[in-house]
């Protein structure tokens, strides 16, 4: 097996231009070469969430994966003030232990895992009790529900509460408003739906929250927020060795991204996921969520009962393709099936004949001679703004 097929909410299978990029001359980070870069990268992540007002946007970028962005971030914006964490699955419940670990006043609201959050337990709880930041993730990956950033964004106005959004596995696929929904930072990884490498993290945030962290006790060295927007604000910088590679690889796939235009990007992900949905339903296949509760990069699915998830995975794997296994409560009932990344609809086809002929255990009558096949393929996706019908090549 040459080539994996990453069905998988990252890492993805990246770009070819991407992966040459990563190979780009050796220069080095203190020269204005690297100033050039960051600050083509923080103009593009400006682009790609769709700033209105962009001078009162800033974007930092950190070497390491999501979690440090959101370490960055929680470890940065409550000082001794109450942060309240919402959470519906495992990356809520993440939030919520790098919480704890930095800010004594942590409060947890738990919903059940795969339920969406009920806004009037929320409300009630921020009319009882002083919150200063409410903390949330936008995609809950383990279940693969979209969280509303609208109604909370609307609860933390009310209550004049700073947003922290975790927008890890949304951004490149989901639409992120930051100005309409009141969100004062936001965190996303250079390896899911922006299609590069894993190892670079970054945080959005408004120009007056940055500022803002200056007068906040500092509770990490490396993963101090105000740090990284002092060094890019003032020198264009960051504070410490930046893993130039891999900056070169995201500057490549965000300018994919705006290349293609943001709203074609996420309807062309869109687009896989139904694709990939309505065959997986043709297959009698059940789902964790209801459709409209689903981010656009990942289905959850409930595992028939006369397979096991690990044996599906293993037989998945033999034909090169890489699903997860649900996670906490869902791990051995439920399997994940990412559509980001280079994942053409003749890789979705491949996937689903794969698929089937494991289901229908007649594993041995699939012909293991079909070969995935990356890159462009005909791909019909409706494009969001003029309802044209297009497709990735004929554009
Ligand atoms: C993947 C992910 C993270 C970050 O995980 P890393 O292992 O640090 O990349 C955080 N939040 C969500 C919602 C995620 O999907």
């Amino acid at each position: 097996m040459d080539k994996y097929l990453l069905f998988t909410p990252g890492p993805v299978n990246v770009a070819e231009n991407v992966r040459s990029a990563i190979g780009k001359e050796d220069i080095c980070h203190r020269e204005i070469d690297f100033e050039k870069l960051l600050l083509s990268i923080e103009a593009k992540l400006l682009s790609l969430f769709e700033i209105r007002h962009k001078s009162q946007y800033r974007a930092v970028v950190i070497s390491g994966s999501g979690t440090a962005a959101n370490e960055a971030m929680l470890s940065s914006v409550v000082g001794d003030k109450n942060i309240l964490v919402l959470s519906n699955g495992e990356f809520g419940e993440r939030l919520h232990a790098i919480s704890t670990m930095h800010n004594s006043n942590t409060f947890l609201l738990e919903f059940p895992w795969g339920e969406s959050m009920d806004m009037d337990v929320i409300d009630t709880f921020l009319q009882q009790q002083s919150i200063d930041v409410i903390a949330m993730v936008h995609h809950e990956t383990s279940s693969g529900m979209l969280n509303s950033l609208a109604d909370v964004g609307a609860l933390s106005k009310v209550n004049d509460a700073v947003l922290v959004v975790d927008g890890v596995s949304s951004v490149g696929a989901e639409t992120i408003d930051m100005e309409k929904n009141n969100v004062a930072f936001c965190s996303s990884s250079s390896s899911k739906a922006i299609g590069s490498y894993a190892g670079l993290s970054f945080v959005v945030g408004k120009r007056m929250e940055f500022e803002e962290l200056k007068s906040k006790p500092a509770k990490s060295t490396y993963l101090n927020l105000h740090k990284f927007y002092d060094s890019i604000h003032k020198h264009s910088q960051t504070p410490n060795t930046p893993a130039v590679p891999l900056f070169y690889a995201l500057e490549q796939a965000l300018e994919n991204i705006l290349d293609e235009g943001v709203a074609y990007r996420h309807a062309k992900i869109r687009r896989k996921a139904e694709v990939l949905r309505q065959g997986m339903s043709k297959l009698g296949l059940r789902f964790l969520l209801e459709s409209q509760d689903m981010c656009s990069m990942l289905t959850a699915v409930f595992v028939p009962s006369h397979i096991t998830v690990a044996s599906l995975r293993q037989q998945l794997r033999e034909h090169g393709i890489i699903i997860y296994e649900g996670k906490g409560c869902f791990s051995g009932k439920a399997f994940q099936v990412g559509n980001i990344g280079e994942l053409s609809d003749i890789d979705i086809q491949f996937f689903l004949t794969i698929l089937q002929g494991i289901l229908s255990q007649k594993t041995s009558s699939v012909p293991s001679n079909v070969t995935p096949i990356f890159g462009h393929t005909q791909f019909p996706i409706i494009h969001n703004d003029n309802e044209v019908l297009v497709t990735e090549d004929g554009r």
